[in-house]
């Protein structure tokens, strides 16, 4: 019986040198073979001479009306020139480098050529001699690597498809080929590869795109509900919990009461949490985190908390050692620079369940770290982070809670591709009383100007951030930069204020040791490059004046810019930049002008585009052959509502068979 997964080497002249090459392609299958679309088309459809556009490619048909010429020039170049009457008119046609053509050329004969049209001349840059048969039709043009052949590829499908056509089937459900006018797939196939028209192939790439999207998403969508049963039951004290809430020396926020009931509703339940939790800088995360924590210990289960930063990781497992402090529960900082003799003696601890709360970096999901029952995984600014590595740390227990936080939004192509099988809570108001913080913009020579003003926060009791970009190639640039920043601040400011120095350069226990001494207000000033940015939480500072800010990305502006404004006082981010291009001094203007995360980073993706304001953050995005997520959002958003729909019907799984067996053979292959 045929199959699309017989393998390539059944076609009559794919040998094993073939399939190999072949198989380099990721063309393995019958199947592989014939979803291997093309990129392009040539289009060799006949024109009217009056129909092209400038520079269009296109292919005549006319007679020869002049003996070829071929001029020498230079050393192996020469071009052969031709007079191509069509209807009336006369086309120069230029050759470059095939001076053999001139055989096949002979006075009087009707050809086809195909080439790039110069309308003003009324000449052709020719490109090459059609036969006959390939006149009225589109060529497909295909990805190839130096083994293969375009021609190989294109003989190759053709063959497959006359061999295997019968074999191919719909997969799609009927009603929704009919609700979205979707072409049958034996249809798209051929059409695809063989299309007559721009329209043929234009009609067959929109079913082929709807279809990737949509058994994109019902693999996606089974997988959540298989997940359903499959997570821990955690089963705490609402009382003790409530206890702990009343002792807290702030009351939580409505949006924060709201998140922590969906994650106590998914903890309690025994499907396996995986939510993303949003909130802008300064929303109040880490306390969501906390009672999730309090909540999946209680129960008798271990949590794991994972920083991007060694500093950051500090900070939580002070913090946290704090407010846990009443409590039985035993926290350890495990990162990369745990010395070798702690770790030694701390990883037997974690592994047979002594230590209840592990807080950490990248550390945390070596493979050397076991735990005895980890009931709940934490990675915060989990954008810092790749799918593999939120993947690691989930399973490093059976049926782990997991929950992701962020302060970056997340663009939508992003939230339905990378993140859909992840469940979202948003923290949409930050606590009472914050004042919003006062952003202003200045150029560089108008500095002096505001150091009254600085002076003034200063003999307040408050402190100060400075912060400087990397903005030259070369690290020991960037810290000059910082170090004259530092050594002015120091003129200025010494010896009534302390000021301080980080930079990427230092080891961690130098980073962490200056951090302490701004956290304990031994330093009223810290002068740092970017190693700040995230999470680190000192709510006496009220002023980030950052250097330079036309070279950062507006969330990392707005990430910066978030560590100021966590306490009482009215605070104040100090941008200078002197930007070279008007969409440089819009960007500034958008951070004077908004205070909200998800505005600011609409607005960066207006003004810069997609490409450079998501960046890597795009790694994770599958990959799609024809499908482009970004695009195509409005037909990925269709497809993920029907994937839901039809994933919610109890009878699905044989009420459309084919679909599910299909989603079932391709279920693990989502993100590997
Ligand atoms: P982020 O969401 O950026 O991680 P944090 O969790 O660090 O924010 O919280 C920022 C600051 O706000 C912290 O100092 C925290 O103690 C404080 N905070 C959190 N929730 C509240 C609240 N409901 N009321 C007042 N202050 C709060
Ligand atoms: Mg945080």
């Amino acid at each position: 019986m045929k199959n699309l997964k017989d393998n390539v080497s059944v076609l009559k002249g794919v040998g094993p040198k073939k399939q190999e090459a072949l198989s380099e392609l990721q063309i393995n299958t019958i199947f592989d073979l014939l979803s291997y679309y093309p990129f392009r088309y040539d289009d060799f459809e006949v024109k009217n001479i009056n129909d092209i556009v400038d520079q269009e490619k296109v292919t005549l048909k006319g007679t020869i009306a002049s003996e070829p010429t071929v001029v020498h020039y230079g050393r192996r170049r020469n071009i052969l020139n031709i007079r191509f009457l069509i209807n009336d008119d006369i086309v120069k046609v230029t050759f470059f480098n095939q001076p053999w053509l001139k055989k096949q050329l002979p006075v009087g004969k009707e050809v086809l050529i195909y080439g790039r049209f110069d309308k003003n001349r009324s000449s052709m840059a020719g490109i090459k001699i059609l036969q006959s048969s390939d006149s009225n039709q589109m060529s497909s043009i295909y990805p190839t690597n130096k083994h293969v052949r375009q021609s190989t590829i294109k003989e190759t499908v053709k063959l497959a498809y006359e061999e295997y056509k019968d074999c191919i089937f719909n997969i799609v459900p009927d009603d929704l080929r009919n609700k979205y006018k979707l072409e049958n797939l034996k249809t798209v196939v051929h059409d695809m590869h063989f299309p007559k028209t721009k329209k043929e192939a234009m009609l067959a790439r929109r079913t082929a795109k709807f279809n990737e999207f949509f058994l994109f998403q019902m693999r996606l969508q089974n997988l959540k509900s298989v997940n359903q049963n499959k997570g821990l039951s955690i089963k705490f004290d609402q009382t003790k919990i409530d206890q702990f809430i009343d002792k807290l020396p702030f009351e939580l926020t409505d949006a924060q009461k709201r998140v922590v009931n969906e994650i106590f509703m998914d903890l309690k339940s025994n499907r396996q949490m995986n939510r993303l939790l949003q909130g802008d800088v300064g929303s109040g995360k880490t306390i969501v985190a906390v009672l999730g924590i309090y909540a999946c210990i209680d129960a008798g289960y271990q949590a794991a908390l994972m920083a991007p930063t060694e500093i950051l990781a500090e900070q939580h497992a002070n913090k946290l050692a704090k407010l846990f402090e009443n409590t039985n529960i035993n926290v350890s900082l495990l990162t990369g620079n745990t010395k070798q003799s702690a770790r030694k003696e701390l990883l037997p601890r974690i592994k047979d369940g002594e230590v209840n709360l592990i807080i950490g970096t990248h550390a945390l999901i070596q493979d050397s770290v076991e735990y005895a029952d980890l009931g709940l995984a934490i990675i915060d600014e989990q954008h810092r982070f790749g799918v593999n590595q939120r993947k690691n740390l989930r399973e490093k227990g059976k049926g782990t809670n997991v929950l992701a936080m962020t302060a970056t939004p997340i663009p939508r192509t992003l939230a339905i591709t990378s993140y859909g099988e992840m469940d979202v809570s948003v923290i949409d108001k930050l606590p009472a009383g914050r004042q919003p913080v006062k952003t202003s913009w200045i150029r560089e020579n108008q500095f002096k100007s505001v150091l009254p003003f600085i002076n003034d926060r200063l003999s307040s009791g408050e402190q100060i951030y400075v912060v400087t970009p990397l903005v030259e190639e070369s690290e020991a640039v960037d810290m000059k930069n910082a170090v004259n920043i530092y050594e002015s601040f120091k003129n200025i400011f010494e010896p009534k204020y302390q000021v301080g120095l980080l930079h990427g350069k230092m080891n961690d226990d130098e980073k962490n040791s200056i951090m302490g001494e701004f956290q304990k207000n031994n330093l009223q000033i810290l002068v740092s490059t970017t190693v700040i940015e995230v999470g680190v939480d000192v709510s006496n500072a009220t002023m980030m004046i950052v250097f330079n800010s036309d070279h950062f990305g507006l969330a990392q502006l707005h990430q910066l810019r978030g560590r100021v404004g966590r306490g009482k006082n009215q605070s104040y981010c100090l941008l200078v930049a002197d930007p070279k291009t008007e969409v440089g001094a819009k960007r500034m203007n958008v951070m004077v002008d908004s205070n909200n995360g998800f505005i600011i980073s609409q607005k960066d993706l207006e003004l810069r585009g997609p490409g450079d304001v998501m960046g890597n953050a795009q790694s994770g995005v599958p990959d799609f052959k024809v499908g482009d997520p970004v695009a195509d959002l409005t037909m990925l958003n269709i497809a993920q509502q029907e994937a839901i729909q039809i994933v919610s019907q109890s009878d699905w799984k044989t009420k459309y068979s084919k679909l599910f067996e299909y989603v079932s053979e391709n279920n693990k292959k989502i993100f590997d």
